[in-house]
């Protein structure tokens, strides 16, 4: 029977063992001194059993005691601890003075009579034991026990009725506690050498294992707590790889009071919006999101919550939720939330504001359009009907009214063309067409365009040209010369008396290209220092004291401006006020004949030469029809063919044209754009298709619509040739040469 003492001891000492190499930080203080005693009070039975002395025995038998002075003590306060109650020191301190003395009596029962009146050693089957007749401190020391017996239940009760306390963990204390009661109470059931308790403490050993392992993960999660909640508002709740629950701290119960009920080691479900939260949390760590966190708020605090994994060592043990205030961290997010959304408004705001300008600028510019051709169309009657006058009268003074119309007409005409021209930059639908053109001829045109205005004012117009310019480009001249005569217009109109000058030279020249200078200089009224940069705005004319019995429109130098953009290039103005001004740009263009232009003049004279070589034009048998739904235009028409012996068929719509073009067969056919129904171009589609006119038969587009582009408009549609209306003598008679003289 010894043996079963041996076997006790070596037992409880491995078990301790075990316990050391499972030791980590954090574990309650408890368990190590539990698991230091056990072993120890088994020495002293196992002492007890293989004594030889009396003296030994009672030595031995002493040690026995450390169980009810300390090891019940130290039983009960790990309960306690594991109740989350507290002990008032003094009653631990009482506990402990009393567990001490009794010791220290037990320990020294062979020299007093305290515990053992009388003992005496006896052996039965080689093993030793005590008789003993108990003394008044073993009174005291059952009366210790008996307390212990009832404070242990009463705790281990309690904490079933507790939801933050494991009740599996509760149990198997309760099952500890009675196993070392039984012991006690059994006494020496089948010998009266043998004792229960060692086998009972050493029992206790493995279920104390059990539950500290079970206790492993909530102890981590304190060692996490206590490590982290420093901030008293950071609070955490911890759960094991089940989402079993395995505890939390106070701050988590303000943000998640839920929590509160839910009993340690029950597993979280979606019960309600706060775990289906957690639960998603979870998810969403498992799946690889790093620190997934959602957001409550309660008592309008917003509580920020995040998950992580708990680690044992380095093994994943479960997840843990770590609460936080986030209230001003969320209070600045909305702030930032609310500026971004007040800064999309705005952006909201100012593209709708943008669009609104935008189809503002649209309408005005598409009225400026209607505008310009409506009133273009009677300007075309007035200018044409002059035009009779003009050649059929040959009285001085209704000559000279007629001149007068003209050349008002022709102003009006201008600023009509401007007013256009100004839109379609606007809307950014002037196009830069690139042609060839001839260098001297661009210059003579520009010289041709403002001589008769310089010379009426008296003023000198000098050209300079440089003669080493390319004879033939590639670019807008149509553009180019708009632009120069807007400048050499200007340069006439402010200068009072002096000249204009007008250069034009070859800066550079690289890659097949020309860098162009251009400049017109005036010794005029000049402009301000403050004025120059506000030139170029639309509709802005300076110097209005002195400008405004000068008619302008002040679109002039926009157009200019926004033509040269178009063109790469930019406005130089300089200018000193009274003195005169200066206005220049350059030009890249493309070269096209190397060759230099030498005079321009030679040009000149080539053309007008020609001109006045060709006979007066007489096409009597030329069968011409027009079609205008304007009957002034019809008869302006009418009357200019006339001039050259042309008696012209005319109608005045696209429906009578087709139902005419059926049954006759004409020569040349001019043809409005813009009419009611069907209009010029749906004519011509319809003509084409129904074959209605042979191939030879010239089809002119006719039209007020007068702006850069429209040429290659209608040539693309297939009219052979555009004519644009008030139609210019000079213009009808190279169309008829060109079509119908072979
Ligand atoms: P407009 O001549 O129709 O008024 P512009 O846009 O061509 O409009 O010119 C704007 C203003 O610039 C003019 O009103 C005038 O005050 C000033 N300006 C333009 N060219 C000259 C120049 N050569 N000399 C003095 N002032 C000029």
């Amino acid at each position: 029977m010894v043996y079963y003492f041996h076997a006790t001891v070596i037992l409880s000492v491995f078990l301790s063992a075990i316990f050391v190499l499972r030791w980590r930080r954090g574990i309650s203080v408890h368990f190590p001194i539990i698991f230091v005693f056990i072993p120890v009070i088994n020495l002293g039975y196992l002492c007890v059993a293989t004594a030889t002395s009396l003296e030994e025995a009672l030595l031995a038998n002493g040690i026995e005691y450390l169980d009810g002075c300390f090891l019940e003590l130290f039983f009960f306060l790990y309960v306690i601890n594991f109740c989350k109650l507290k002990l008032p020191k003094l009653i631990t301190g009482t506990l402990m003075t009393i567990g001490s003395v009794l010791l220290f009596i037990s320990i020294n029962t062979g020299s007093n009579k305290l515990l053992y009146e009388h003992a005496e050693l006896k052996r039965v089957d080689g093993v030793a034991y005590l008789i003993k007749d108990y003394g008044p401190a073993h009174t005291v020391y059952y009366g210790m026990i008996a307390l212990y017996l009832i404070a242990n239940l009463s705790v281990i009760i309690y904490s079933l009725t507790r939801k933050n306390i494991s009740k599996t963990n509760s149990l198997l204390l309760l099952v500890v506690y009675m196993a070392i009661i039984l012991a006690f109470l059994c006494g020496h059931p089948f010998h009266p050498a043998f004792e229960l308790l060692p086998a009972s403490y050493t029992f206790s050993q493995v279920i104390f294992l059990i539950i500290l392992n079970r206790i492993n993960l909530y102890d981590v999660s304190e060692i996490a707590v206590s490590s982290l909640a420093e901030n008293g508002s950071i609070g955490f709740a911890s759960f094991d790889t089940r989402m079993k629950y395995l505890g939390c701290t106070d701050p988590v119960l303000d943000c998640i009071p839920e929590l509160g009920d839910l009993y340690v080691d029950k597993t979280l479900t979606a019960e309600n919006e706060n775990y289906s939260k957690i639960l998603k949390c979870i998810d969403k760590l498992n799946n690889g999101v790093d620190s997934p966190f959602f957001y409550v708020t309660r008592n309008e605090v917003t509580y920020k919550v995040t998950a992580s994994y708990l680690y044992v060592g380095k093994r994943r043990k479960g997840y843990q939720l770590r609460s936080e205030d986030n209230t001003l961290e969320s209070k600045k997010m909305e702030t930032l939330k609310l500026q971004e959304r007040q800064k999309e408004m705005e952006a909201e705001i100012l593209k709708l504001e943008k669009s609104a300008a935008e189809s503002a600028n649209e309408a005005k510019s598409a009225f400026l359009a209607q505008m310009s051709h409506e009133i273009r169309t009677p300007i075309n009657a007035i200018l044409g009907m002059n035009e009779m006058v003009l050649r059929e009268s040959s009285e001085e003074s209704i000559r000279e009214y007629a001149e007068n119309i003209k050349s008002s007409g022709r102003t009006l005409l201008s600023i009509i063309n401007s007013i256009l021209d100004f839109s379609k930059i606007e809307d950014g639908k002037m196009e830069i067409e690139e042609v060839r053109y001839e260098t001297a001829s661009m210059i003579c045109d520009l010289e041709n365009s403002i001589a008769e205005r310089a010379k009426a004012k008296g003023l000198s117009l000098v050209i300079k040209a440089d003669e080493n310019l390319p004879r033939t480009l590639l670019g807008d001249d149509i553009r180019i010369k708009q632009v120069v005569t807007n400048l050499l217009t200007n340069a006439v109109k402010y200068t009072e008396k002096g000249s204009v000058t007008l250069t034009v030279k070859k800066l550079g020249k690289e890659d097949g290209r020309i860098l162009m200078f251009v400049e017109v200089a005036d010794t005029g009224i000049g402009i301000r220092e403050e004025d120059i940069s506000v030139l170029t705005e639309s509709f802005k004319r300076v110097d209005m004291n002195h400008n405004r019995t000068i008619e302008g429109t002040g679109l002039g130098l926009a157009i200019v401006t926004g033509l040269l953009s178009k063109m790469d290039s930019r406005l130089e103005i300089d200018s000193k006020y009274q003195e005169g001004s200066r206005f220049s740009f350059k030009l890249s263009q493309k070269v096209v004949d190397t060759e230099p232009m030498g005079d321009y003049h030679n040009k000149t004279h080539v053309v007008t030469e020609e001109k006045k070589s060709e006979e007066k034009l007489s096409l009597p048998n030329a069968r011409t029809l027009v079609v205008d739904d304007n009957k002034m235009n019809l008869k302006v028409a009418g009357k200019l063919l006339s001039l050259f012996g042309i008696n012209a068929d005319m109608v005045s719509s696209g429906k009578e044209a087709l139902e005419v073009l059926s049954e006759k067969q004409y020569d040349i056919l001019f043809l409005d754009h813009m009419m009611p129904e069907m209009d010029g171009i749906e004519v011509l589609h319809e003509i084409k298709a129904r074959s209605l006119v042979s191939e030879k038969t010239a089809i002119i587009a006719l039209t007020a619509n007068a702006i850069s582009g429209v040429r290659e408009m209608y040539l693309s549609e297939g009219f052979d040739d555009y004519l644009s209306k008030p139609i210019e003598p000079a213009e009808l008679e190279s169309i008829l040469r060109k079509y119908l003289v072979k």
